[in-house]
């Protein structure tokens, strides 16, 4: 049965951030909820310039999130990539910049990662039951999988940024932009607080985090690391987050299950399948949120031990969380900001 969090995770994390506040700040936050990308977003802002009323800016992040919604959203059917998706020429396909940058980011992380992270991987995600259309779950045959992989591939999308167009070097290819847009969307949002004189902030879209600034009395920003389980809702450890991004990925919350063994939505691109690995969660600190979304998936297509040396290799400040016999094992590399274990 497929097991898709009843609460979203803003919830929790943004619940722990007032918890852990403290009480009694003279400056009122403003707070922002909504949806974006086809999860939830929410916002603490304190401290607004006089040029900025909360109404104002809750109409500025609107716009931001329509157009990222607009140019990248797979729910949109009219998005830019949805189009480039429908698209069955063999031709440059104009697209905006910033989605010919987001490609471009996307594809530096495949290489990074060995192939481990690839927006072309729809097909496998779809067939595994992941994808946009609800269809029983079970567990694909080996030619099944072997035909879907035939059909993925990073090396199949070129883009260029000037004039930005993507292209399809192989028919039928397409981009699901799921495990890096909400990063992207967290920096679009973020940037607009920056540029419109909001300093203290936290954007949160779908748990991808980016703070700016501190809380009133210069308390720095805490931010809770989920414990992966999924059952209920705990935090596994608290970091202070200033002036950065923190993106998680995890296998403990989109998943079905079929003769007791846990299918997950992240898929190895190599073998076809959902990661079978006793890595659960690995959160990545960078000062961009689409750069720490799109490695945190990619380090968790690793798993524990290539994604701990790739990690370390290039000095990633990433949070490794690995099922043991009795519980959890936390590896840190980098420069992962001091944490605090909760037990
Ligand atoms: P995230 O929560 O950021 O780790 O993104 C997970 C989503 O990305 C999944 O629900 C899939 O839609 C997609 N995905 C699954 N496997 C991969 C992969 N190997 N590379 C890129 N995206 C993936
Ligand atoms: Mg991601």
């Amino acid at each position: 049965m497929r097991k898709v969090s009843g609460l979203p995770r803003w919830a929790v994390l943004a619940g722990l951030l007032f918890m852990l506040a403290g009480c009694g700040s003279d400056s009122a936050p403003v707070k922002l909820q909504g949806r974006a990308i086809g999860t939830t977003y929410s916002i603490v802002a304190y401290n607004l310039p006089d040029s900025l009323d909360a109404q104002q800016m809750q109409k500025g992040v609107e716009q931001v999130v329509a157009g990222v919604n607009s140019v990248m959203s797979l729910f949109n059917p009219g998005s830019e990539l949805s189009r480039f998706n429908a698209y069955k020429g063999e031709d440059w396909f104009q697209v905006s910049k910033e989605l010919a940058v987001v490609v471009r980011t996307a594809k530096t992380i495949s290489l990074l990662t060995g192939g481990a992270f690839d927006i072309t991987v729809a097909p496998l995600v779809n067939l595994w039951g992941f994808g946009p259309d609800a269809r029983p779950e079970r567990i694909p045959s080996a030619e099944q999988i072997a035909a879907a992989q035939g059909g993925i591939g990073f090396d199949f999308v070129h883009v260029r940024t000037d004039p930005p167009a993507l292209k399809k070097v192989k028919p039928g290819i397409t981009i699901d932009l799921a495990a890096i847009a909400k990063g992207y969307c967290v920096d679009a949002v973020a940037d607009w607080l920056e540029q419109s004189g909001v300093s203290d902030f936290m954007v949160e879209i779908g748990g991808e985090i980016r703070t700016g600034g501190s809380k009133p009395g210069k308390t720095p920003w805490l931010i809770g690391v989920e414990k992966p389980t999924s059952g209920g809702r705990a935090v596994q450890a608290v970091i202070e987050l200033s002036g950065r991004a923190m993106a998680t990925s995890g296998d403990y919350r989109n998943y079905f299950e079929a003769d007791g063994k846990r299918y997950s939505h992240i898929i190895d691109p190599v073998s076809g399948k959902p990661v079978s690995h006793s890595l659960v969660s690995v959160s990545v600190v960078e000062d961009s949120c689409t750069m720490a979304d799109a490695l945190a998936t990619g380090l968790m297509v690793l798993g524990p031990e290539q994604g701990i040396k790739l990690a370390e290799k290039h000095k990633l400040s990433a949070f490794f969380i690995v099922k043991t016999a009795d519980g959890f094992a936390e590896t840190a590399t980098g420069n992962f900001p001091e944490h605090k274990t909760l037990k």
